[in-house]
Parts: structure tokens; sequence; C-alpha cells
């Protein structure tokens, strides 16, 4: 009877996998562009549906982002920002509309090709029952293992303050993590959340998103991960120091020194300030779109209602 009931749980899941639609190249693997950057992506009257829903979640969206600039947006809970996500990144094709990329219509690249160009953190981030190093290298699927590049994956875990939590696990890096092992060490929520940011920073994708990982940190607590991971990306962007001596220098200059694009999604406007520009949603559509500074002097505008509503929580 045990046994049975086991297998019924596993069938559950089973059935439950089987009845979910098919897409096509939906296992492909990352596929790199070599020498592609990513110049700008633009959303033309973008509008969206999801399927069975009879409600337009984004309705005539248009913006453009351009040259590697680390972007915000930022919009009341349930305004789409999530949603805007997940069209970029080619998980929904049937909107309407024209998403580009470099100009070229998000439809027209193969699914690899964006699995490779988007590095993505959800608020729901996968926890890999792996080691603590695998869970940062799958960031990076296509690396090269063979020199696992210890130095550059030993600068993000110093930068994102993850060394002391290293050093006391009892296998350092190699020790398994989660609790399907018997002998697995569960990290706590704030630490999972740093290793899924540096899973981010090890992927060579040109385009790194973070959609509210850190939606479970108290404001100030998510405004200083978002610090970190700028620092972090902002120093690479400056200096290739630290991957001199691989042997694989040519390729990990190219994929580690390169700017690249940042998009942050939050609600909340502190982790927004960093952004060299940000992108105000609502009701499907941007409404706004400037600097911090350029933003809060508009006396009606939606990011100024927001910033105000929001300054006690960041005031001493
Ligand atoms: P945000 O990220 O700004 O909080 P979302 O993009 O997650 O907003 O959601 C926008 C709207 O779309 C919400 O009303 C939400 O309920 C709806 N929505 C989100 N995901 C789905 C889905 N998979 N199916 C149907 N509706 C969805």
């Amino acid at each position: 009877m045990q046994g049975i009931a086991d297998v019924n749980a596993y069938l559950r899941d089973v059935e439950i996998f089987l009845g979910m639609e098919e897409k096509v190249d939906a296992d492909a693997r990352p596929l790199k562009i070599p020498g592609f950057q990513v110049e700008t992506i633009e959303f033309r009257r973008v509008s969206f549906r999801y399927p069975g829903g009879d409600r337009y979640v984004l309705k005539d969206c248009s913006f453009m982002l351009q040259g590697n600039k680390c972007y915000a947006v930022v919009g009341k809970n349930g305004a789409g920002k999530s949603t805007l996500t997940k069209l970029l990144t080619g998980l929904y094709e049937d909107y309407e509309g024209e998403i580009l990329i470099n100009g070229k219509d998000l439809r027209e690249y193969r699914y690899g090709e964006l699995k490779w160009m988007f590095s993505v953190v959800f608020q729901d981030f996968a926890r890999y029952a792996l080691s603590f190093r695998e869970n940062i290298l799958v960031g990076n699927v296509g690396g090269n293992e063979e020199h696992s590049h210890t130095q550059f994956l030993e600068q993000i875990i110093d930068k994102l303050e993850l060394k002391s939590c290293v050093q006391k696990l009892p296998g350092g890096l190699d020790t398994r993590l989660g609790k399907l092992d018997r002998d697995g060490v569960d990290l706590s929520g704030g630490q999972w959340q740093k290793l899924a940011i540096a899973r981010l920073l090890y992927s060579d994708a040109p385009v790194n998103i973070l959609d509210e990982p850190t939606a479970a940190l108290d404001p100030r607590g998510e405004a200083k991960v978002y610090e970190m991971f700028r620092q972090v990306t902002m120093e690479r962007g400056q200096s290739t120091e630290g991957v001199h001596s691989m042997k694989d220098m040519h390729t990990m200059e190219e994929a580690y020194s390169m700017e690249k694009f940042t998009i942050l999604i939050t609600y909340r406007l502190g982790a927004a300030r960093m952004a060299d520009e940000i992108l105000v949603l609502d009701q499907g559509r941007i409404i706004e779109q400037g600097t911090h500074e350029g933003l809060i002097q508009s006396e009606n505008g939606l990011y100024k209602e927001m910033f105000d509503s929001q300054r006690c929580w960041y005031e001493t």
C-alpha cells in the first residue's frame, strides 16, 4: 500500500506534466551568438492577454531601451512588470505588436539564442539541489568547465559577501545544498537569493534581468542587494582584472568585461534610484520614462506619487 501511495504521488506530477502545452525548441540549450551585443530593445504597441484570459495585461505598450545602460521598470503590484519580462524572454509568443532586439523581430531569433541572451532571476528563483559551486556554474551551462573559472567565481562570492557563508559550510564550495540529500545543507532565504544573483553574474548573457528576487526582504535590504549587484556589474565594465591568468582569456574577456544591459524590476523605488533610467508601468503601458531626478520633478506623475508614499521606508 505504501508503494502504491508513493507511485501515485509521482503519477500526479506526470499527469500535470503531460497535460502541458508543447513548445517547439523548449529543450534547446542556450545558443551563444559570437560577438553579438544587444544594442536596442524596443516594444512597439505591444498588447498581450494570457492564454484563456479576457483582460489585456499589456495594452499598446511602447518603449525603447538602448546602449548598455541600467534600467529600472517600476509600477504597482499587478501592473504587468513580470509579464513584460516573460514576453521579452520569449516565454509567450502570441502578443500583438512588435518586440525588436537590435531592430529584428524577437520571433525571428531562435529560442536557444533568446535563452542565451537573457539571464533572469525571478521572484521564485530556483534552489538547485546541487553543490554551492554548481549552483553558480549553471548560470553559464555553455561555459568551459575544464577551467571552471575559479577566480571569477571567487570574485563574485566575495563581492556578494557570501565568503563567510562558504567558510562555514562543511565541504566549502563543494557542499551539497538543499534538503533532498541526507547530508545536504540548507541556506537561509537571503543566502539563496544571493546565490541566484551570483548565478546571473556568472552568466555571459548580454542582458541581465532582476525581477524582484528580493521581494521577501525589507525595502532597505532590497536596496542594499541591488546596490551590491550594481557595483559588481559596473566594476566588471571598467576592469578585466582577475581574468588575465586564465587560459581561455580571449573568451573570458569577451564574456565578462562586456558592458551589459541591466533591467531591474521592482515596485520599491529605493532600488530603482540607482538605475540610469526609470520606466513607469501603469495599466499595461509605459506612462513615464526618465531619470530619478527628472521624474520626481513632475508634480502629477505616478513616480513622484509612489516616491512620496514610500519615502518613509528609507528614512532613518
Ligand atoms: P507585476 O509584476 O507588475 O506585479 P504581473 O505581470 O505579474 O504584474 O501581472 C499582471 C497581471 O497579469 C495581474 O493581474 C496578474 O494576475 C495577471 N497574470 C500574471 N500571470 C498570469 C498567468 N500566468 N495567467 C493569467 N494571468 C496572469
